[in-house]
C-alpha cells in the first residue's frame, strides 16, 4: 500500500505513520526526519536546509524531490510505504505522481488529520523526541515514564527548535498557504480520507486503519 499522510504540523502524523509502519509492514518515509537526519549528520545538504528548517519555511521543491526520489529507489519500498510530511506542495504532489506512473505504481490513499489549530500549538510547544532512536513524546498527553528521558534508550530527550513559539506560527501558515490545498489536489483523485486527529493515539490509528479498510 503506498499511503500518504497529510495534516498540519502537530497534527500526529509521524506519531500514525510509525504504528501504521509497524502494523502493516512497510517502510515510514518522513521528509522531516530525513532532513533533520542530514543536519545531525553535518552533511551539505544538512547545511543547506538548516536555516529554512529553523524559521519554518519550506525547503525548495527540487531538492526535496530529488531526495524522495533516491529514498523511492531503494528496494525496501516494493511491498509500499507510508509518506509522512511529502508530499507539501503541488509541485512535489505532481513530481511524485509523475515519478510513481514511471514505476508503475500510483498512491493507494492519502490521510488527512484534521484537527483544530488551537490544539496544535499545544501539541507543537509539548512535542520532546529521543535524540537518539527519534521516540516521540508529548510533556503531558504522552510523557516518558520518567520525566525527560527516553522509554527506550534512556537518552535526554529534547524539543525540536523549531517547536519554539516564534516558529510554530509560520509553519501554520506555511501549510494552509502551500500544503491544504493538497486535500482538494487528492480529493479529485478520489484517494483522499479524513480522519479526526482528536482521541488517544490508539484510536486514531483504529480509525485509519478502518478506513483503510485494515482494521
Ligand atoms: P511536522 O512533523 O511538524 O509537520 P516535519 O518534521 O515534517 O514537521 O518537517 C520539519 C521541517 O522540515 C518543515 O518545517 C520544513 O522546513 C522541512 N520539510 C519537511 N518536509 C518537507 C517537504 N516535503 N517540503 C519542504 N520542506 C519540508
Ligand atoms: P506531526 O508529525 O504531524 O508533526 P507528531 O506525531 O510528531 O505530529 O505529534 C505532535 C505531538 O503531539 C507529539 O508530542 C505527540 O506525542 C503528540 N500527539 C500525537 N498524537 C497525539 C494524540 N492522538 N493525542 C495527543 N497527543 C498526540
Amino acid at each position: 500500500m503506498i499511503l500518504i499522510l497529510l495534516g498540519p504540523p502537530g497534527a500526529g502524523k509521524g506519531t500514525q505513520a510509525k504504528l501504521l509502519a509497524r502494523d502493516l509492514q512497510v517502510p515510514h518515509i518522513s521528509t522531516g526526519d530525513m532532513f533533520r537526519d542530514h543536519k545531525a549528520r553535518g552533511t551539505e545538504l544538512g547545511r543547506q536546509v538548516d536555516a529554512i528548517m529553523a524559521s519554518g519555511g519550506l525547503v525548495p521543491d527540487d531538492v526535496t524531490n530529488s531526495m524522495v526520489k533516491d529514498r523511492l529507489s531503494r528496494p525496501d519500498v516494493a511491498g509500499g510505504f507510508i509518506l509522512d510530511g511529502y508530499p507539501r506542495t503541488t509541485a512535489q504532489a505532481d513530481f511524485l505522481d509523475q515519478l510513481l506512473v514511471s514505476l508503475g505504481r500510483r498512491t493507494d490513499r492519502a490521510v488527512s488529520y484534521e484537527i483544530a489549530h488551537e490544539l496544535l500549538v499545544d501539541r507543537m510547544s509539548g512535542r520532546r523526541s529521543c535524540p537518539s532512536c527519534g521516540t516521540v513524546y508529548h510533556v503531558t498527553a504522552n510523557p516518558p515514564r520518567k520525566g525527560g528521558v527516553c522509554d527506550r534508550e534512556g537518552a535526554v530527550l529534547v524539543q525540536r527548535d523549531d517547536d519554539k513559539a516564534e516558529t510554530v506560527g509560520r509553519r501554520l501558515q506555511e501549510y494552509e498557504a502551500k500544503t491544504a490545498p493538497l486535500k482538494r489536489y487528492y480529493q479529485e483523485r478520489g484517494v483522499l480520507t479524513e480522519v479526526a486527529g482528536t482521541g488517544s493515539p490508539d484510536e486514531v490509528l483504529a480509525t485509519t486503519k478502518r478506513a483503510l479498510g485494515r482494521s
